[in-house]
């Protein structure tokens, strides 16, 4: 089952300088391909899009806050069951909840600044890449 995801390397992995480290570890995965990326500051508009579920939750404000504090990488992926399995790859939520081996159980701390952003459906990827690269809609 070929699909396409949104994955965002969030403004901590720009600025500890892991994104070749992560970039690397989903080319290595046989058969996915990346097929957009771009280095951007994302604006408000941007972030409400993406995070428009998340409005009126507590930790609502400081995510986007966090998000826009730097730039980040915003790519799609392609390849077989890429979003359930770049889900795998990050690991949950919490980081200290995932496990080692997984890019948020290996590199995290804190639950904000968990590294990574992958489309959790194929709804929800298919909203993202629209909002981030509507060119491959
Ligand atoms: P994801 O799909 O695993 O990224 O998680 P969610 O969609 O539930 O949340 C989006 C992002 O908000 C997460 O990746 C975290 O950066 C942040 N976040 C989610 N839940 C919490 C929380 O309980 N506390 C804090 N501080 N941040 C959270
Ligand atoms: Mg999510």
């Amino acid at each position: 089952m070929t699909q396409r995801t949104l994955v965002l390397l969030k403004p901590d992995a720009v600025r500890r300088g892991l994104t070749g480290e992560i970039i690397g570890r989903i080319e290595r995965k046989a058969g996915w391909r990346i097929t957009a990326l771009e280095l951007r500051t994302l604006d408000q508009e941007t972030l409400e899009q993406h995070y428009g579920e998340h409005k009126g939750k507590p930790f609502y404000e400081p995510l986007v806050e966090f998000m826009a504090s730097g730039p980040v990488v915003a790519m799609i992926v392609e390849g077989e069951r890429v979003i359930e399995g770049l889900r795998a790859l990050a690991g949950p939520t919490d980081p200290i909840a995932a496990a080692p081996g997984s890019i948020r159980g290996d590199y995290g701390v804190i639950v904000r600044e968990n590294l990574i952003h992958a489309s959790d459906s194929e709804e929800s990827a298919e909203r993202e890449v629209k909002i981030f690269f509507p060119g491959h809609a």
